[in-house]
């Protein structure tokens, strides 16, 4: 909810406005104009498959940039919608945006590219959000399986019947479901039977610091083994270097994205590396 996150956390606000009240007021107004004049953007963080080391898909991970503030992070905006609403259109255009794009992708390359799209607990409780997946798909023309939601742990806090026929819902329209952040929220393992849910992916603060902290080398293990006893799929988050890229293969583990591959990248520069990728293997970008 929004109360986690701290009426300080607009940081890219300026001081002069005298009331939290006059501030909210202002950042839902300045998210409805940035709605309407475009000033969001897409970027896209490849995930790369670490059977074959090839670029299974991509997460779409939005941005905003302000015309005066330049670039601001999700972090940063995401809660502000959540907590005025406007995550319901902001996220419906992510959604429309990311299945165009991979909807392109996939006519000019030959082998599959998927979307992971993060939604928002709110999306799911307050607005359609089955109608909305299924007017991105309708829309795109995508494949519905080649999108996957990406969902927090915070799906679990809510009345459990209606997000499991929710759930339920969005799987018969053919998409995938994925637990972002595993391990960090109010999880429960009995949830994994009862939830129809894909893949999990071990959050980045378990890879972070992966090879000095027996612990995190525990969990991460551990996380992976488990998607794999229960036939689902493993991601790995935040890999930075070589040594966590190397135990993640060891372990198993399917899925992988960090800056030790690619930061996440405009429109330009994820066609440009899809373009240079489609028959050779993946070769790392660090940018
Ligand atoms: P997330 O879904 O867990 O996304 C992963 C975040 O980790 C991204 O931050 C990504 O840039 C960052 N990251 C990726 N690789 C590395 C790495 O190797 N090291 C480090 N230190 N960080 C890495 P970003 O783009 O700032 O997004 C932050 C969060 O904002 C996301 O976390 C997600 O919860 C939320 N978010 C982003 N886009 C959307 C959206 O379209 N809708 C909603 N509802 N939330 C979004
Ligand atoms: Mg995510
Ligand atoms: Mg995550
Ligand atoms: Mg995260």
């Amino acid at each position: 909810s929004s109360k986690e996150y701290g009426g300080n956390n607009y940081r890219f606000f300026n001081n002069s406005m005298n009331s939290l009240l006059e501030e909210k007021v202002n950042l839902e107004r300045m998210l409805h104009s940035a709605l309407a004049n475009e000033e969001f953007l897409v970027y896209y963080q490849p995930q790369i498959d670490l059977r074959t080391g090839q670029i299974f898909g991509a997460e779409a991970l939005i941005r905003w940039e302000h015309p005066h503030q330049g670039m601001i992070p999700p972090d940063q905006f995401v809660p502000i919608a959540e907590e005025t609403g406007l995550i319901g259109p902001i996220g419906d255009w992510v959604l429309r945006t990311a299945c165009f794009q991979a909807k392109r992708w996939n006519r000019e390359h030959e082998h599959p590219i998927r979307i992971a799209v993060n939604l928002s607990v709110k999306q799911l409780i307050n607005g359609d959000i089955v109608s909305s997946v299924s007017k991105a798909l309708h829309e795109t023309g995508l494949d519905p399986n080649l999108l996957e939601l990406e969902l927090t742990e915070s799906i679990f806090m809510q009345d459990a019947k209606f997000m499991v026929s929710t759930l339920n819902e969005l799987k018969k329209l053919g998409v995938r479901i994925s637990i972002d952040d595993f391990g960090t929220g109010y999880s429960s393992l009995a949830y994994l039977k009862d939830y129809p849910i894909d893949s999990l992916k071990v959050d980045r603060t378990f890879v972070h610091n992966l090879l000095n902290n027996k612990k995190n080398t525990a969990i991460v293990s551990a996380v992976i083994t488990l998607a794999r006893r229960l036939g689902i799929r493993s991601v790995a988050e935040g890999i930075e270097n070589a040594e966590q890229l190397n135990f993640l293969e060891m372990e198993g583990c399917d899925l992988a994205q960090g800056y030790y591959f690619s930061r996440p990248l405009s429109e330009d520069q994820m066609n440009d590396l899809l373009g240079h990728s489609s028959v050779s293997a993946f070769q790392w970008v660090c940018s």
